[in-house]
């Protein structure tokens, strides 16, 4: 049964894996877009994932909270297989906080109300408690000061900063990013990233799509290379980033950097 698979994978059990990924494949249609894809991230771990357009990264994050169905492998999220159909994926994907490019806040609500809704409809908490909650997280991101503003009301860099504080308010175990920095002005870079490095600093596990390669550089335990569906090479960021093996990489992060 799944809520037993579930339940044996709460936080303190044996298993050191956050993620846990074998073989995993996934097609749409015609296209193959992961071509087999293994790794882990254990927990406490920050792991960046870079690589060019197109070469399946979104997809793999997508991949590991379900959001797309793999075509064949495993997908392990805390020890429980998220794979298996008969998991309880909503159960699984209330411990994944996820971070988009586009901040998805909902426009018509204050920034405390994008924070309090998920507390109080998925885990049922009530008012008081949300709101302290909430609160504390936009504390904790800066924007302690911007609770009742509406996202039209702030900036990407402030909003993007309230979609943080939003899924830390559901207490994840580990949290998902993909490309949050994409759709900023530079100069607003550079608080979602110091908000990202005050969580790494805290233990969070972190799974990180990327361009920023200063980051990568000074946060990341670990860097995935992806291109065409595959992982050409990962290992610290001295490693993939300072010395890269593989022409691939290098013409990569000719580019990039
Ligand atoms: P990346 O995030 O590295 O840019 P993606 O994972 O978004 O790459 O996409 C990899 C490939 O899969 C691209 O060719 C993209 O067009 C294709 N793709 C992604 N999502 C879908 C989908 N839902 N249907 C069809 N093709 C898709
Ligand atoms: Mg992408």
């Amino acid at each position: 049964m799944s809520c037993v698979t579930t339940d044996q994978a709460a936080p303190g059990t044996t298993d050191e894996k956050a993620i846990d990924v074998q073989g995993l494949r996934k097609a749409f249609g015609e296209l193959e877009v992961l071509r087999g894809i293994d790794f882990s991230v254990a927990r406490g771990e920050v792991v960046c994932v870079i690589g060019p357009s197109g070469s399946g990264k979104s997809t793999l994050l997508r991949c590991v909270n379900l959001l797309e169905e793999p075509s064949a492998g495993r997908v392990m999220v805390a020890g429980t297989e998220v794979t298996d159909p008969d998991v309880d994926i909503d159960r699984v994907r209330r411990r994944i906080g996820m971070v988009f490019q586009a901040f998805n806040l909902f426009p018509h609500l204050t920034a405390l109300e994008n924070l309090t809704i998920a507390q109080r409809r998925v885990l049922r908490r009530d008012r008081a408690e949300a709101e302290r909650i909430a609160r504390a997280n936009l504390e904790r991101v800066g924007l302690g000061d911007k609770a009742a503003a509406y996202p039209a009301q702030l900036s990407g860099g402030q909003q993007q900063r309230v979609a943080i504080a939003r899924a830390l308010s559901m207490d994840p175990e580990l949290m998902l990013f993909d490309e949050p920095t994409s759709a900023l002005d530079p100069e607003l870079v550079g608080d979602v990233l110091a908000v990202m490095r005050g969580l790494a600093q805290e233990g969070m596990t972190m799974l990180v799509v990327t361009h920023e390669m200063s980051f990568a550089r000074e946060v990341a335990d670990r860097v995935v290379f992806m291109d065409g569906g595959v992982i050409v090479e990962q290992g610290t960021p001295e490693q993939v980033v300072g010395a890269p093996r593989h022409e691939r990489t290098r013409t990569f992060l000719a580019r990039v950097l």
